[in-house]
C-alpha cells in the first residue's frame, strides 16, 4: 500500500511517502521525504514560537504535498492511506496537520491512521534500508528540541513503555538556551558543537542533573537539564564579575560533555537493567558528533549494539509517520475514525489514536 504521512508537531512541515511491504518479510520502501522548516522565522526569538509555526504549516502544507508526490513519482489518486501525527507536540501546529489529513483522507476516500509522534521517531529506523531489520526489545533514546525520552520498545505497534523523560528542559532546548547565554545564534546545538571543537571537556565540572536512576522520580530514568543551564549561567556571571574573559570553547565543551554523559549513561543503565543489548537513537540532537561518538564507544564496552538512522530520518519528518502507519496496515489494524483531534500531551503508550474496532 502507498502511504502518505503528514507531520506538523513542531517547526517542520514533513510529508513522506512510503510504499508499505506487500508480503511479510519484505521491507517498506521510502519514496520521498519532503521537509519545509520554519526554523529561520523562529531564530530571532531564540526558540520555536507556536503561533508562527502553526501559520507556517498552513502555508507550507499544500506545496509540500505536491512536491512529495512528484518526487515519489506517484499521483495523489494512487495513495492508499493517509497517516498523521496526532501528538504530542504544539497544539496549534498539530491541529493544522490533523485538519489537512482528515480533509485529504475524506476527499480521496481513503483510510486515515492517526499516530504518536514519538513512536514515529522509532519507526524512522525501519526505513533505513542499509540497516538489518529492527529487533525487539530495544531501548530507544529520543532527543530533540522538544523531547528527551527513554523508551523500552517491546513491539513498535503494540508495546512501548516510557522509562524516563525530561522533567524540565529537553536536551536540544538546553543546547539552545546555553548557546544564547554564550551569545551564539539559534539553533544552538550546531553552534555549541562547533565552539566545542577547540575546548577542553574536562575544563569545568558542570553538574549532572538526575544522573542516576531513581525510584523517587516519576519514572526511574527521568532527566533534568535546567539546573545544568543555570550552573553554566552562574559560572559565566562569576567570571565576568571577576573581570576575567569567558573561555567559550571550554564552556561549550564542558557543557556538551555533561549533557552527553547523562544521556548515554542513563540509556546504557536502562539497557543493563532490562537486559536489552540494543539501543536506538533518534531526534535532531543525534546530529551531535560527541553524543554519537560517546554512545558508540560506551555501548561497545557494554556489549550493546547502537542503531543510528540517517539524520534526515532522525529530525522530524513525514516518512516516519507513514512508516508507522505502514506497520499498522501490515498487521491488519483498523484505521482511525475521524473523531480525534490534536493531543499535545499524547502519552507514548498510545501508539495509534481513535482506532476503529476491528470487525
Ligand atoms: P521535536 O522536539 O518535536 O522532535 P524539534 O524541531 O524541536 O522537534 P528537531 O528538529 O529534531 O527538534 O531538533 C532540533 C534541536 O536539535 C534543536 O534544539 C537543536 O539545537 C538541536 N541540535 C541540532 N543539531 C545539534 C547538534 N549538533 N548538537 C546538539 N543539538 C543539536
Ligand atoms: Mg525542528
Ligand atoms: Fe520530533
Amino acid at each position: 500500500p502507498l502511504v502518505l504521512g503528514i507531520e506538523t508537531s513542531c517547526d517542520e512541515t514533513g510529508i513522506g511517502i512510503v510504499r508499505g511491504r506487500s508480503r511479510p518479510g519484505e521491507r517498506h520502501v521510502l519514496l520521498s521525504n519532503t521537509i519545509a522548516s520554519s526554523m529561520d522565522e523562529h531564530a530571532r526569538y531564540g526558540g520555536v514560537v507556536p503561533e508562527v509555526a502553526a501559520r507556517a504549516h498552513l502555508e507550507a502544507l499544500q506545496p509540500a504535498i505536491e512536491r512529495a508526490v512528484a518526487e515519489a513519482g506517484v499521483t495523489l489518486a494512487e495513495v492508499d492511506a493517509v497517516a498523521v501525527t496526532s501528538g504530542p507536540g504544539l497544539a496549534g501546529a498539530l491541529m493544522v496537520g490533523v485538519g489537512a489529513a482528515k480533509a485529504l483522507a475524506v476527499s480521496l476516500d481513503k483510510p486515515l491512521y492517526a499516530v504518536n509522534h514519538l513512536v514515529g521517531h522509532i519507526a524512522a529506523d525501519i526505513l533505513d534500508a542499509d540497516a538489518p531489520p529492527l529487533e525487539y526489545p530495544t531501548v530507544a533514546l529520543l532527543v530533540s528540541g522538544g523531547h528527551t525520552s527513554l523508551l523500552l520498545v517491546r513491539d513498535l505497534t503494540s508495546d512501548v513503555e516510557l522509562l524516563g523523560e525530561t522533567v524540565d528542559d529537553a536536551a536540544g532546548e538546553a543546547f539552545d538556551k546555553v548557546a544564547r547565554i554564550l551569545g551564539l545564534p539559534y539553533p544552538g546545538g550546531p553552534e555549541i558543537d562547533r565552539a566545542a571543537v577547540d575546548g577542553d571537556p574536562t575544563a569545568i565540572r558542570f553538574p549532572r542533573g538526575l544522573s542516576r536512576a531513581s525510584d523517587r522520580a516519576a519514572h526511574r530514568y527521568d532527566f533534568s537539564f535546567s539546573g545544568l543551564k543555570t550552573a553554566v549561567a552562574r559560572w559565566i556571571e562569576q567570571r565576568e564579575a571577576a573581570g576575567e574573559p569567558v573561555p567559550v570553547a571550554d564552556v561549550a565543551a564542558s557543557f556538551r560533555e555533561a549533557v552527553v554523559d547523562v544521556l548515554v549513561g542513563k540509556a546504557l543503565d536502562a539497557c543493563a537493567q532490562h537486559g536489552v543489548p540494543r539501543l536506538l537513537l533518534g531526534g535532531g540532537v543525534i546530529a551531535n558528533r560527541r553524543l554519537r561518538d560517546v554512545a558508540l564507544a560506551r555501548a561497545e564496552a557494554a556489549g550493546v549494539t547502537v542503531r543510528i538512522p540517517p539524520l534526515s530520518l532522525c529530525t522530524d519528518n513525514g516518512a516516519m509517520i507513514a512508516a508507522l502507519a505502514a506497520e499498522l496496515i501490515g498487521e491488519g489494524r483498523a484505521p482511525s475514525t475521524l473523531e480525534f483531534g490534536a493531543d499535545s500531551t499524547l502519552p507514548v503508550t498510545q501508539i495509534q489514536v481513535a482506532a476503529r474496532d476491528a470487525v
